[in-house]
């Protein structure tokens, strides 16, 4: 048997099984995911299990048909066919409908929807208008794309941030899905709250507490802390999970340098009432061993952080290819306990 996560630190993983549960949205999460991937080489060969609790709060429909972004973003990066550019969306992507869309003035005009993208969607919404969850769609659509790592809903049920702002058009305060506020408006309106519509009918995703419960470690991927692993938190038993397991909980920021790295996450937080830096995400998150989540946060090379009860170490945190996400796992992993 090996000891792994808290009962022992710093053990080598050698042949034994580990269990890693990751937290993520979309890009941030996907290139995390591609790092942990590498690093315990994932594949037919490796016994080691890797499932990823994806953000649903930007799922959306459009033009009658519904859209994962965070699923399809990390199913595409894993599944080798994401536009790495771009870092969403399919490679070799043509936007033929969304053309033929404006030229009907079809609404909404603003959303990238790409015409290989399409066909994922055609058969997700198919799937669930048949009534399958969410969760069996997702995995119906990796058997095309035989990502490495398990990708699981956090939950079935609809759990959508939508944001309360005050509309440029009329002066009127109303809330609008996200996807609106991110795209359309680039966040550039003034914004006051994110309402996650949903969540308290919502319950986690078959297999989603499981693997929270049954894990070696828990981690939280650099994703957006308030609309990637904020909206994921909203589906309740989650915190519960997360406090309760045997697992040690381990976060890295997405704030480097007190900015974040792409997207606009700095605006996000600005809205809960917290600063872009490493150290006040990790006191968002909170310790473990009070009302929060973590046991661990590492925080960039250049930043330092205090987070009462939580070990903190600073570590190259920039995502600039898959070895250096791989090393940001080890790092996370070995916070964890588990050494590879
Ligand atoms: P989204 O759903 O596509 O917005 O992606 P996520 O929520 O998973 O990730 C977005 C977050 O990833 C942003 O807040 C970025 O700051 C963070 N991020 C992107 N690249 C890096 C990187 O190289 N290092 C770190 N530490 N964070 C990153
Ligand atoms: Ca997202």
């Amino acid at each position: 048997m090996c000891k792994v996560g808290h009962l022992v630190s710093a053990v080598p993983i050698g042949s034994c099984t580990v269990k890693v549960t990751v937290l993520v949205g979309g890009v941030g999460g996907a290139r995390f995911l591609q790092g942990l991937e590498a690093l315990l080489g994932l594949g037919e060969h490796s016994h080691h299990e890797v499932t990823a609790l994806v953000n649903v709060g930007d799922d959306v429909w459009m033009h009658g048909l519904r859209i994962c972004p965070d699923l399809d973003t990390c199913m595409y990066t894993l599944g080798g066919g994401v536009d790495v550019e771009r870092g969403w969306g399919q490679a070799r992507e043509t936007w033929t409908v969304k053309e033929e869309l404006a030229a009907y003035g079809a609404d909404p005009d603003w959303f990238g929807l790409g015409d290989r993208d399409i066909a994922t969607h055609l058969i997700r919404t198919r799937m669930l208008n048949a009534g399958y969850p969410l969760s069996a769609v997702t995995d119906a659509l990796c058997t095309r794309w035989q990502p490495k790592v398990r990708l699981l809903p956090v939950t079935d049920d609809r759990c959508e941030t939508h944001v309360v702002i005050t509309d440029p058009a009329d002066g009127e305060k109303r809330a609008v899905h996200f996807q609106e506020w991110w795209v359309r408006h680039r966040a550039q309106v003034p914004t006051h709250s994110f309402v996650q519509v949903g969540a308290e009918q919502a319950s986690p995703a078959p297999g989603v507490l499981e693997a929270i419960g049954q894990a070696d470690a828990v981690l939280l991927a650099p994703s957006n802390p308030v609309v990637s692993i904020g909206a994921t938190l909203a589906v309740p038993g989650l915190r519960a999970a997360l406090r309760s397991t045997a697992a040690k909980v381990v976060g890295l920021s997405p704030i480097v340098a007190d900015r974040p790295l792409r997207g606009m996450a700095d605006t996000c937080l600005s809205v809960v009432g917290v600063d872009t830096t490493a150290e006040a995400v990790g006191r968002h998150y909170g310790a473990r061993s009070a009302t929060g989540l973590l046991d661990g946060w590492l925080v960039d090379a250049g930043d330092s952080a205090e987070v009462p009860g939580v070990q903190v170490r600073s570590v190259p945190l920039l995502m600039t290819d898959t070895a250096a996400s791989a090393e940001m796992a080890r790092e996370a992993l070995e916070l964890a306990g588990i050494t590879v």
